[in-house]
């Protein structure tokens, strides 16, 4: 068997040692006599699953005990709408900053709900950078500010959190969310789809500060009312069994490694080897601001796009799979989440020395 190296932005490489422990677990999970997804919901044995998955989020991200852990359904892009739906209220307003193409989704969808005002936007540069926030800009009156910290598409990142003061702060953590630590008190609400950091996709963790639950409007659809899952410890429906009990096993993983401050000095190092090698390359560049750049996405372009398409070609049959950047950007997109080992982005600089050279 050969694994590649795969730098695929989300699904994405899980842990090696948790899919082996799925692996063996999966005929016969713990003396139980079957496998995860053959399971009953409601059963105790599951029960303990998702209490477990839960327990150990809490303790990774330090999560205080006045905020409610969900495990939904409908990815980061349910939230979009989820979101507005639940915390606008009638005829109210929201601040959004936007950052890049999901940010403009949300912000797009949030309009459908209420006033929408982006505070600022880094369009105009085709999302390079994180503008700079101008707090006059900010609405006294939003119900919630919005941000996304990490820009998968375009590769940069918040450094550092508006204050938005009364105002909940609300951010889609899909791609850091256990990559580098946060201070869960900051936000009203936090949302990650699983996919990246955290599991398989289908289940999309909320985190959410419990006066913001219970605000939704009478004729919101049930399942779209934060207070019918939190009421029900995810339980309402059938949640996605399988993809929380693998989120449940890379916590675990996680906390074993040393916790989310030991991912994050992790993958400060990681994403510095390839940064380091790209500013000193005369042929690849990086095309983002160097105090805004992201360390889960990395983005970079060769000098033609004959030469990014025969690199990303030459690299996947080398067995660095997913290169490609995203179809709206183009280039080369290398995703480094905490499961990519260190030796993998190694080898992924190697290989580009000698490009570079043949080339
Ligand atoms: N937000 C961010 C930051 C993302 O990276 C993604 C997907 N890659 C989404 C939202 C959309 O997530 P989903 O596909 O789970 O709806």
């Amino acid at each position: 068997m050969k694994r590649v190296y795969n730098f695929s932005a989300g699904p994405c490489m899980l842990p090696q040692e948790v899919l082996e422990t799925a692996a063996s677990e999966m005929l016969d999970y713990k003396g139980s006599g079957q496998s995860v997804m053959e399971m009953s919901h409601r059963s105790k044995v599951y029960d303990g699953i998702i209490k477990n998955a839960e327990k150990t989020l809490r303790e990774i991200m330090e999560i205080p005990d006045n905020y409610k852990v969900l495990f939904l359904q409908g990815g980061a892009t349910m939230q979009f709408s989820q979101i507005p739906m639940n915390l606008m209220g009638e005829g109210g307003e929201a601040d959004y900053v936007v950052t890049g193409e999901f940010a403009k989704r949300a912000a797009k969808e949030g309009a459908k709900f209420g006033k929408i005002n982006v505070v600022a936007s880094s369009e105009d540069k085709t999302f390079s950078y994180i503008p700079e926030l101008d707090k006059s800009k900010f609405s006294k009156s939003a119900k919630y500010f919005h941000i996304t910290t990490n820009n998968t598409i375009f590769g940069t990142r918040f450094t550092e959190l508006p204050e938005t003061g009364n105002v909940p702060l609300v951010a889609d953590m899909s791609s850091d969310i256990l990559s580098r630590v946060y201070d869960v008190s900051k936000f009203g609400l936090i949302y990650a789809g699983a996919q990246k950091n955290m599991g398989p996709a289908g289940v999309t963790v909320v985190i959410i500060r419990e006066d913001l639950i219970g605000n939704a409007p009478a004729n919101t659809p049930i399942l779209l009312d934060y207070k019918t899952q939190a009421d029900q410890d995810s339980l309402y429906n059938t949640p996605t069994t399988y993809s929380i009990y693998m989120c449940g096993l890379v916590f675990e993983w996680v906390k074993k490694l040393g916790g989310v401050a030991e991912m994050q000095k992790r993958n400060d190092a990681k994403a510095k080897i390839l940064y380091d090698f790209l500013d000193k390359s005369k042929m690849f560049k990086n095309p983002v601001t160097p105090k805004d750049r992201s360390m889960m996405n990395v983005t970079f372009v060769a000098s033609s796009e004959e030469l990014n398409e025969k690199f990303i070609k030459e690299a996947a049959a080398a067995g660095f799979v997913n290169l490609k950047g995203h179809r709206s950007v183009g280039g080369m997109r290398a995703s480094i989440y905490n499961a990519m080992p260190r030796e993998g982005i190694e080898a992924l600089v190697k290989f580009m020395q000698e490009f570079e050279k043949v080339n």
